[in-house]
């Protein structure tokens, strides 16, 4: 059973006048961000994201006698309908952010459970493709409320792959587990370390009130970003293949450097952005576990650099953030940075003093658009908890 939390009385009063009637079930689910472990979620590393404190909400109320599923989103106001008696194959289902959704349909389905026909509504304050997982936060949002609906749920693990199933198989996208594990799980105060070579989680807590997340979303999304992602996930196993290994786990920087014939030069960047980076994420678990923030804002540096230099998968706009808050630096209460999330624009994650938050945004968002032609988003946060169900002035009186 999830955790629950009060609706908010202006979702409810919206989804009322959307829909005529008052709301029955509902989900929040944070978006996610990792401050360590990039692009080695599919390559069987440990990754470290927190739940942030931006969430998609999804209220629904039964559509009595019909199998339909009506959904309308704040982003997408003209809305969306799925036959639940009769569902399409996702290539054939327009707007394709609906293919997110019959994906989790269909995960719910294959397992014999019943999903009603019902109206959502759907609004956000997740950056959408920043980087911050809006998408996962979409299919756990949605696979919680069928939860509710349904009656039956999924263990927490169970219920967070079935969502990555239904964005890889439904979507199109080659995702890790990292995004809906994060949504699922994660717990406040702490990041979520995840073996994703397990699927083994470790809470660790996060709460030393003098540091603080920063993110600062570039507004940025390349084009290049699906494909790219593609290609630098084929590019790991081949040069996995060549190594003879079957895990990344097993290839130590030793071994990489002694093997460095087997593969061409680009190649042995990839592997090496790989290694370096699994070998960080898990330097940063002990180093958040004895408060090192120094130590912590050093490895999401180096991280920053191996994922632009090794694995290349930067852009100039997320260059040009981190440049700005290396300038800032320690003495201006900044840790350490990077890009995070697939790359090729989106967000930066930062490690910084709490009490300089304020200097430090305005500093990063100084000139970003007179330099870049974006607007920067820029906010703290803390670790949240993972997903929740809503409860109803109604409900919660009974
Ligand atoms: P990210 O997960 O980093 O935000 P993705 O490209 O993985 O970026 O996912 C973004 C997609 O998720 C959107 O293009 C849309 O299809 C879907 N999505 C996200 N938020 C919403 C929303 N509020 N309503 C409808 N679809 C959404
Ligand atoms: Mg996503």
């Amino acid at each position: 059973m999830d955790a629950t939390f009060p609706a908010d009385p202006r979702a409810t009063e919206t989804f009322e006048k959307v829909f005529g009637c008052a709301p029955q079930w509902g989900a929040r689910v944070p978006g996610r961000v990792n401050v360590i472990g990039e692009h080695i979620d599919y390559n069987d590393g440990t990754v470290l994201p927190a739940a942030i404190n931006r969430y998609l909400t999804v209220l629904a109320a039964p559509s009595e006698g019909s199998d339909e599923l009506l959904v309308k989103s704040d982003l997408f106001p003209e809305g969306a309908r799925l036959n639940l008696a009769d569902i399409p194959s996702a290539q054939d289902l327009e707007p394709r952010w609906m293919r997110y959704v019959l994906g989790v349909v269909a995960g719910y389905q294959r397992l014999g459970v019943y999903v009603p026909g019902m109206q959502v509504w759907v609004e956000s304050t997740i950056p959408v493709g920043s980087g911050l997982s809006s998408s996962a936060a979409l299919e756990v949002a949605f696979a919680t409320l069928f939860e509710s609906a349904s009656g039956k749920s999924l263990a927490p693990k169970q219920k967070a792959l079935l969502c990555q199933r239904a964005e890889q198989e439904f979507a199109g996208v080659p995702c890790g587990i990292m995004d809906q594990f994060a949504c699922v799980l994660s717990q406040k105060d702490h990041f979520l370390d995840i073996d994703c070579r397990t699927l083994e989680v470790a809470h660790i807590p996060f709460s030393d009130p003098d540091v603080t997340l920063l993110i600062a979303n570039t507004g940025v999304s390349h084009d290049l970003a699906t494909s790219e992602y593609a290609k630098r996930k084929r590019d790991c196993e081949l040069a996995l293949r060549r190594l003879g290994r079957t895990s990344w786990r097993a290839v130590t920087a030793d071994i990489l450097a002694s093997a460095s014939g087997l593969l061409e030069e680009s190649l042995y960047r990839r592997a090496r952005h790989v290694v370096t980076e699994i070998e960080r994420a898990q330097t940063a678990v002990d180093a958040v576990r004895e408060r090192s923030w120094e130590e912590l804002g050093e490895l999401m540096d180096a991280s920053h650099q191996s994922l632009a230099e090794d694995y290349e998968v930067s852009c100039a706009e997320l260059d040009h953030m981190v440049a700005t808050g290396r300038e800032i630096g320690l003495a201006g209460g900044v840790y350490g940075g990077r890009m995070t999330g697939g790359g090729f624009g989106g967000s930066t994650v930062w490690l910084i003093r709490t009490e300089a938050a304020e200097t430090i945004m305005n500093r990063m968002d100084e000139g970003f658009e007179k330099r870049t032609g974006h607007v920067a988003e820029l906010f703290v946060t803390r670790p949240m908890r993972g997903a929740q169900t809503l409860t109803f002035p109604e409900t919660t009186a009974s």
